[in-house]
């Protein structure tokens, strides 16, 4: 039971990573802390629990990671993919001190496996959880209650009393019951799961998209703070999103049903023409861009064709492709106009230039006088059977959020820092993500600014 007569020094709104992260480090200095988790105990720890990587500078290689990946180069991936909209001082801060919770993320708990194989290869640069984010967050859960932080289930925080910039308390659960704190530190994820609100900016197209993690990130506080004064940051609209199995469930699908394989084969809409080159560029580097280009098509749904020549080329996902033994049949199955099916890929087999096949570099496997182009690993599907997924856009993580300083101090609209907010994680990715993705950097975000929120929010309390 929450003690509700007291004044706690930090009250920490949500249960993932950058959640205990900020919980452990204002316990570690000495603040009474207390964990409000939206989810039931099960489901603690929202999209945390899908993740399996993080990305933090190193200037040598490591027991877990093949080399050093300096903190210019991580710099350059992060304006490259953000296209320059990043607030660069904040998104700088971050990268120096990502190199420290390389080292803070083991002493909690948390153990670092080397990279495996696989499509996005990213041994140099992630670290990998050993036993994925459910076990990474089970060691945070088991060090923050070692060192006396308490947590609540099933406590959704739905309403929070802010006078001038200034938190005084929240009320939560089913029960509304109400807490007061001295600081606050807003680590509730974004407003993905909220579909409505997601058709504000999108409209009726948002009722086909999946949603890849926790349905309890409704953006419940991030509304909250908004309307409270708080700044928001980034566009509504950009958010991390990629093409996930159409089959999968609405919610928590996880990494099971992201498909990988489409640099193998090509796309088509459901009037069965090709829309963008699925060869453009290495996989880490533009598998997030393809939520956003599904989102766009007539329905909001695509297929990934290929033949037998590419299955055993990805890592296979919950569900099997749909097989036939010719183009025609394949397209019955997938109720496209066999017609147009067959001409597309017929005319995709004929732009198909010779070159050597190496799906491990931009190779010179391209089409020619074809639009889009199939820039690199751009190989005849002519080998049957022939087989497809269906996929719709899986939204990962939405980037709105609230307006953050390097305490992760949440500003106010006219530009004040509030008294004692803080914010870490997704409710202020979109300070540092304008746009764009690396993979691996959700949890940098989170780890980063949460244990500067945490220490942060500790000393503010003190004071
Ligand atoms: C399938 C998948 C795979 C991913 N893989 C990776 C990866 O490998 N590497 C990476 O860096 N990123 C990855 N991400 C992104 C990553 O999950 C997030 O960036 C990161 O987990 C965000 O952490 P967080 O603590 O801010 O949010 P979350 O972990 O989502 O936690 C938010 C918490 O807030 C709670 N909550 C929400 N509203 C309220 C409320 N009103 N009151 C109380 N509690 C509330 C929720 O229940 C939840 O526990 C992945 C995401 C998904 C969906």
């Amino acid at each position: 039971m929450v003690d509700l007569s007291r004044d706690w020094d930090v009250l920490v709104v949500g249960g993932g990573n950058a959640a205990l992260c900020a919980a452990i480090s204002a316990r570690r200095v000495g603040a009474s802390v207390l964990v409000l988790e939206g989810a039931p105990k099960f489901y603690r720890g929202g999209n945390t629990r899908h993740t399996r990587n993080m990305r933090c500078a190193h200037d040598s290689a490591t027991e877990t990671l093949s080399g050093p990946y300096s903190e210019e180069e991580f710099w350059d991936d992060l304006l490259r993919v953000t296209e320059g909209h990043t607030d660069e001082a904040l998104a700088k801060h971050m990268i120096s001190q990502s190199k420290e919770i390389l080292d803070w993320i083991p002493r909690q708990g948390v153990r670092f496996q080397p990279s495996l194989g696989g499509t996005l290869s990213l041994g140099r640069t992630n670290s990998f959880f050993l036993g994925g984010g459910r076990s990474m967050l089970n060691q945070l859960y088991l060090t923050a209650e070692g060192l006396g932080v308490e947590i609540a289930y099933d406590a959704e925080v739905v309403d929070l009393d802010v006078q001038d910039g200034m938190f005084l308390s929240a009320t939560f659960g089913a029960e509304r019951r109400s807490v007061r704190a001295r600081t606050l530190v807003a680590a509730a994820g974004g407003f993905e799961a909220n579909i409505e609100w997601l058709k504000q900016y999108w409209g009726p197209p948002a009722d086909n998209f999946l949603i890849r993690g926790t349905p309890y990130n409704r953006g419940t506080m991030l509304k909250m703070l908004i309307e409270r004064g708080v700044q928001q940051v980034g566009d509504p609209t950009q958010c991390h999103a990629v093409a996930i199995d159409a089959r999968a469930p609405k919610f928590d699908g996880g990494i099971i049903t992201r498909l990988d394989c489409l640099v193998f084969g090509i796309v088509v809409n459901r009037d069965a023409q090709r829309f963008y080159d699925e060869g453009e560029d290495i996989w880490p580097k533009r598998y997030a861009i393809w939520g956003r280009l599904v989102a766009a098509q007539p329905g909001q749904i695509a297929y990934i064709v290929f033949d037998a020549s590419s299955l055993r080329l990805f890592m296979p996902s919950l569900y099997p492709p749909i097989q036939a033994p010719s183009i025609r049949e394949l397209a019955g199955k997938l109720e496209l106009d066999p017609d147009a099916l067959d001409a597309t890929v017929n005319a995709f087999n004929a732009a198909v230039r010779p070159g050597t096949f190496n799906d491990k570099i931009l190779d010179d496997c391209r089409t020619e006088g074809i639009v889009p182009p199939k820039s690199h690993w751009a190989r005849r599907i002519e080998t049957a059977p022939f087989y497809a997924y269906p996929v719709r856009p899986g939204i990962t993580f939405t980037y709105l959020g609230t307006r953050v300083n390097k305490e992760a101090r949440m500003l106010m609209q006219d530009g004040r820092p509030a008294a004692n907010m803080f914010a870490a994680g997704e409710i202020m990715a979109g300070n540092v993500l304008g746009r764009g993705y690396a993979a691996g950097i959700g949890m940098t975000i989170g780890s980063v600014f949460g244990r500067i929120a945490g220490r942060e929010a500790a000393a503010n309390a003190r004071n």
